[in-house]
């Protein structure tokens, strides 16, 4: 037990103190002790989102950090083992980038054919291991605890693995399929680029200017009904029109494409006849007098046209130029006719279901490939122009148009994208959907709306998952696939491919993993590997195994963390911001899903994202943030956790970066705290108050003993604090628990302390009382200390060690929850509620009055809902300064009446206490201790309040004088 307090300075610098117990951790461990300390109700688990190696933290990694430290803390006092390891994400095109930029690399094609892909992969591992070493300052400084030292990384061998094992599984399952695909496609990156990827960032989407163009298809034979035929001059053309917004894609038509359903006419205009759907006619420039045909687009199916170009030759089987139907053809923009190529969705699956030819005209950087008459060679957007052109001259446009509209850029390297066919990897979603939607329904999502409303929308519209990308720096495809017959070969782990190709194998990336072949299993050919490298999102998805080497370590078994998957699977909480619904939430529910058929996580906090002062993103060219650093060494990291853990960011809401909310977290909770604190501790050692073992039955929640009100109240309303909190934060709601606590602490401050100013210091002379405060206020101080941890670990800390000598608030237990007690005190609450209230009334009835505090009142009535007790009574009359307090009758809110007169004013009283007040004032300029006597000089006072006078501000001589003087011993 602890003799004595550690004196407490007034004064107090919260990112001072915050850096000695930063160093105190560090020192005697006490994280690693909090790992290490008893856990009898098992596992709690939580998947870390790892940061991507570049770039420093901004607050949006700050707001995760913290909330990624305050439920382990929680969880861990509650009695549960919470690991948690550091992380860093590596692979993919960022990184590539970097190199890029680095090695003066223009063009994809120079990392093979110029600085060659050893030497390219060498400096992308040289990037990522340069890691900043800042991350750890910030982690530090916002208080969280992680370890640093036995990070994972994804570019790891290890983890590398265990990506190629959930590869395995996958494929196993018939959950991964080649094919042909569009997909958005990056001709800069030269790779495709996932849907996610863009859509994760609004800024991915931009504005940009087009063509919108109806061309002019000339219909090999143009009439339809025998009845009509002879209306119409047979020697007059007819053109099919078509509208499109890809000229450079108007190289290749192959196909049209009409809706079989909707209706179809063919007007007459000049010396020419067009078809079009019957609702776009308003976009030409004839009336209804012109149609001389109407028609269902099913007549037009199967009919011949004249393509603009036909430079390519037609495949084999292949069938060109001819109209097709499909139901994806609407009339809502353009004409309803859609030309088909092979760089479009639709088209694409178009063109596959009713085997038309397939020619692609693009290479792999965008340029018109060098056999395409014309335009070969020509950047596509370049080709736009041109295209149009060459039509305009041969008459084959109907009508040019300039549309502005929104497409996606690549989110790395800001190169607008468009859709190209390419044969990829694909993980079947479609096959998985229904079990997501089922298991889904078992995953607590904070805040809820987020499970039915984006969660579940966006996986309805998921396409499948295309998990490979055509560059270097990632986890391997790992499928070796014989190009003579088609056999592959997948391996689960590393063991089984060395078994197989004979050779060792060290290093899962590229160029070292392409030199490893094998003999094809049924045609013996030797077998090299697919050349595609996996999107890292893949290495995302597989993080919960990933960073335990899963299932490879667990053969040999670590016991301290679990040997059987459900020791950490599905994990109990993730957190990260909204953007991941669509991305990282995503693809670890597909792998889970496909894996287990089970939801991926069970409890999920989504953020909203923390944008700069003018409500834009944070930008260093905006200047619209305050550098988080310097705020976390102006205030504090408990300050920046109060503010972000109780604002609707962690709701799911989107919120401006506020210097002044910030800031005010210190002037408010936490000073008022600090000052509560400090009120404590400096008059517990004037009145040498020490912790004996009375102390052992309050510390484990009996304590009762008190028959003082306000000591029974604030016991009641730490007991109500206690249920509330831990209601709240094991439901993941931060923003309730910090209301409670700032309610809870506004009381403590406010009324209990406010009100026990008198029982305490050398002026009091209960001493039961005295003793009944101290052991009263120790305990709501320790226990408070407890609840307050894991929101802001560094005060709790500082404050719980000094009042107990304990090691660390952070490896004690979270307090007991005692019914009983609550059940017995709810009446107390209210009455006490009652007397704040009334308080607040006679309070607001002086200022009124303008009748000051410090003189007493004679007498006062009130009405009420209720008549106060006789022990309430009695500290709401010290409190509001009143001699006698009358309740004449029943209302619904408290009302005060009563004379404003000297008569029902105690005058001289009100003198002395105004003396009282000078006197401490001076005091406290004179920086005396509370229990440090003074002489002091005054000129009159009123003479039967001498005694209190002197007893009040501890006054060894009391001497007439002109002038005032209070004066050290
Ligand atoms: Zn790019
Ligand atoms: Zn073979």
């Amino acid at each position: 037990m602890k003799a004595m307090f550690k004196a407490v300075s007034p004064n107090v610098d919260f990112p001072k103190l915050e850096e000695a117990i930063i160093t105190y951790w560090k020192k005697n461990k006490i994280f690693e002790k909090s790992l290490a300390k008893d856990s009898p109700r098992g596992n709690w688990t939580f998947l870390d989102g790892p940061p991507f190696v570049t770039g420093l933290p901004h607050y949006g990694h700050l707001l995760t950090s913290i909330a990624k430290d305050l439920f382990p803390r929680f969880w861990t006092m509650k009695g549960y083992h919470v690991r948690r390891v550091w992380g860093w994400d590596g692979h993919g095109l960022p990184v590539e980038n970097k190199v890029e930029n680095k090695l003066n690399i223009k063009r994809k094609k120079d990392i093979e054919d110029v600085v060659g892909v050893k030497k390219f992969i060498e400096e992308c591992k040289a990037y990522v291991t340069q890691i900043s070493g800042e991350w750890e300052w910030y982690v530090d400084h916002v208080a969280r605890w992680v370890d640093f030292k036995n990070a994972y990384r994804t570019w790891d061998l290890p983890y590398m693995e265990s990506v190629m094992w959930v590869f395995k599984q996958l494929y196993d399952k018939d959950l991964i399929y080649k094919g042909l695909k569009v997909s958005l496609y990056c001709p800069h990156c030269a790779t495709p680029i996932s849907n996610f990827e863009v859509a994760m960032d609004a800024d991915n989407y931009k504005d940009v200017t087009d063509f919108a163009t109806t061309y002019k298809y000339e219909l090999k034979s143009p009439s339809f009904a025998k009845a009509s035929a002879g209306k119409q001059n047979s020697k007059l053309k007819t053109y099919i029109l078509a509208w499109s917004t890809t000229p450079w894609n108007k190289i290749v038509v192959p196909a049209l494409a009409v809706n079989p359903k909707l209706i179809y006419v063919k007007v007459k205009e000049g010396n020419e006849y067009y078809i079009l759907a019957k609702s776009t006619l308003k976009i030409l420039r004839f009336a209804q007098d012109d149609i001389v045909e109407e028609f269902k687009g099913s007549k037009l199916v199967g009919m011949k046209y004249v393509p603009h170009y036909d430079y390519y030759k037609i495949e084999k089987d292949k069938k060109a130029f001819v109209i097709i139907g499909g139901d994806f053809v609407t009339a809502e923009e353009g004409t309803g006719v859609v030309t088909i190529a092979a760089y479009g969705e639709e088209d694409l699956k178009a063109s596959l279901e009713n085997n038309i030819h397939i020619e692609m005209h693009v290479d792999e950087e965008g340029h018109i490939k060098k056999d395409v008459p014309i335009f070969g060679g020509m950047y596509y957007l370049k080709a736009n122009k041109a295209v149009n052109e060459d039509l305009q001259k041969r008459g084959l446009i109907y009508k040019d148009e300039i549309l502005p509209h929104t497409m996606p850029h690549c989110w790395r390297c800001a190169t607008r994208l468009y859709y190209a066919p390419i044969t990829a990897w694909y993980v079947n979603v479609q096959k998985l959907k229904e079990q997501m939607k089922k298991t889904n329904e078992h995953i607590h999502w904070i805040p809820n709306h987020f499970q039915h409303g984006r969660f579940l929308k966006s996986l309805e519209h998921a396409p499948d998952w295309n998990i490979s990308r055509n560059r270097y720096w990632g986890s391997p495809v790992p499928v070796w696939e014989c190009r003579r017959c088609g056999e592959c070969f997948v391996p689960e782990s590393i063991k089984e491919l060395e078994e197989r190709s004979g050779q060792k194998v060290t290093d899962l990336h590229k160029p070292e993993i392409d030199e490893v072949t094998i003999e094809c299993a049924k045609c013996k050919k030797t077998v090299h590997r697919v050349p595609e490298v996996l999107d890292s999102w893949i290495e995302a998805g597989s993080a919960s195994f990933g960073e335990r080497h899963y299932p490879f370590d667990f053969a040999q078994g670590k016991p301290s963390e679990g040997q059987k998957l459900e020791d950490f699977y599905p994990p109990d909480f993730i957190v990260e911001y909204t953007g991941q619904i669509r991305a990282w939430f995503y693809v670890l529910d597909v792998i889970s899903n496909a894996l287990y058929n089970t939801e991926a996580f069970k409890n999920v906090l989504v953020n909203g994202v923390i944008l700069g002062t003018d409500g834009r993103k944070m930008s260093k060219n905006f200047k619209n943030y305050p550098d988080p650093k310097e705020m976390l060494e102006k205030y504090g990291g408990d300050a920046l956790r109060l503010y972000l853990m109780s604002s609707p960011v962690v709701q799911g809401e989107d919120i401006s970066i506020s210097e002044e909310q910030y800031r005010n977290q210190v002037r408010g909770m936490l000073l008022i705290l600090w000052n509560t604190y400090n009120f404590f501790v400096s008059n517990a050692i004037v009145d040498k108050f020490t912790v004996h073992s009375l102390f052992a039955s309050q510390r484990s929640g009996q304590f009762t003993e008190s028959k003082n009100v306000l000591d029974q109240w604030i016991l009641s309303l730490l007991e109500k604090l206690t249920q509330d909190v831990t209601e709240s934060l094991e439901k993941y709601d931060t923003v309730g628990a910090i209301a409670k606590l700032e309610e809870f602490i506004t009381s403590l401050s406010t009324w209990y302390i406010r009100r026990s100013r008198d029982r305490v210091g050398p002026s009091a002379e209960n001493k039961k009382d005295k003793q009944a405060f101290y052991e009263t206020a120790y305990y709501v101080f320790t226990t408070f200390c407890k609840l307050l941890a894991p929101i802001t670990p560094f005060v709790s800390e500082e404050i719980y060690r000094n009042l107990t000598g304990e090691e660390s608030v952070h490896l004690a237990n979270w307090p007991k929850q005692n019914k009983e007690q609550r059940t017995k005190n709810k009446e107390l609450l209210y009455e006490m509620n009652n007397g704040m209230q009334l308080a607040s009334k006679i309070h607001a009835f002086r200022k009124e009055a303008n009748i000051k505090v410090r003189i007493p009142l004679r007498k006062l009535s009130y009405k009420g809902p209720e008549e106060l007790t006789k022990d309430v009574e009695k500290i709401v009359l010290d409190e509001v300064n009143v001699y006698e307090l009358t309740y004449v009758g029943k209302s619904e809110d408290y009302e005060v009446s009563g004379d404003v007169t000297e008569k029902n004013q105690d005058v001289e009283a009100g003198k002395a206490r105004d003396i009282i007040r000078k006197i401490q004032e001076e005091r406290k300029k004179l920086g005396t201790s509370l229990d440090e006597k003074v002489d002091v000089v005054i000129d009159a006072w009123p003479k039967e309040f001498t005694e209190e006078i002197k007893k009040k501000t501890l006054i060894r001589t009391l001497a007439k004088g002109e002038t005032f003087k209070v004066s050290r011993i």
